[in-house]
């Protein structure tokens, strides 16, 4: 089982630094890390970022604030389809996509998939098609996805994967695909495991959002905590799940190696690990 990480959209809100740390100019850099997997099952993809109608159209399908307070940068390269094809595949050939949430952000690129099983919690479906107060409507956009005839909904819970709830038995995909119930961000987010030849990885999604979350003594940019706190539905449950991924993340004994959806930092180090070439 193969992985690639792709960053399929880019996002530069006001900031620089006292958002993603790094940045020296006005703007800061937010990546979509997304993951495409060879598996014998046929591709499967972890996440969409935006997609080819959210670059044509992108005031039909996402919320004008979110356009402009994220400044979301759309371009036709980044969508996960044109990189399917860079990688020498057939978009006909992604046949699962599995979702940390339906945010936009993440669920743009769905319907670019036509023959893809889409699987999600049952949570986030009903979040998701509800959509209640003025928030809830910026950040889930149905026309992203109401052509997918595919779903596959479930339940959280059942068996323990390094003391989390997981779902196991995702139909169709193999059993080293598992999802993890991390609510707090929305109400059924989760993060995605993978038992990698190299090890398992966990995409953890938008449990964090900045790599600094996760180091021995956690600490957020302002500007990231901010956005944390705008967009989570259930802060207790938001910080709990994500000091349970700092625990994980900080244990080496169990060589889990976690990653989340926004931080361009950490998507290069696994882009080049995954290459082959030494961390920077
Ligand atoms: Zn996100």
């Amino acid at each position: 089982m193969r992985v690639h990480h792709l960053n399929c959209g880019c996002m530069c809100p006001l900031g620089g630094r006292l958002m993603d740390g790094v940045s020296r100019g006005l703007t800061a850099q937010l990546v979509c890390h997304c993951l495409l997997v060879e598996a014998d099952e046929g591709l499967v993809l972890i996440d969409t970022g935006f997609g080819r109608q959210d670059v044509e159209h992108p005031y039909r399908r996402l919320n004008p604030f979110f356009i402009h307070f994220n400044r979301i940068q759309f371009d036709h390269r980044r969508t996960a389809f044109e990189q399917v094809k860079a990688h020498g595949f057939s978009p006909r050939d992604v046949r699962h996509i599995v979702l940390t949430h339906l945010d936009f952000d993440h669920a743009g690129g769905l319907e670019d998939f036509p023959h893809a099983r889409v699987h999600v919690l049952q949570d986030e479906m009903a979040a998701a098609r509800a959509r209640h107060g003025f928030r809830e409507r910026g950040r889930y956009r149905p026309p992203q996805w109401d052509d997918v005839r595919n779903w596959r909904l479930y339940e959280g819970g059942g068996e323990r994967w390094f003391g989390f709830d997981a779902v196991r038995d995702l139909d169709g995909l193999p059993p080293e695909i598992l999802m993890i119930p991390l609510p707090g961000h929305t109400e059924g987010h989760a993060g995605v495991a993978i038992d990698t030849p190299e090890g398992w990885l966990l995409n953890a999604g938008d449990a964090y959002f900045h790599r600094h979350e996760m180091d021995s003594q956690p600490r957020v940019t302002p500007g990231l905590a901010a956005y944390q706190r705008m967009m989570e539905v259930d802060r207790p449950m938001r910080l709990r799940n994500r000091r349970r991924v700092h625990a994980l993340a900080n244990d080496r004994r169990n060589g889990v190696r976690v990653f989340c959806s926004h931080d361009a930092v950490e998507l290069e180090a696994l882009q080049r690990l995954s290459r082959g070439e030494k961390p920077m």
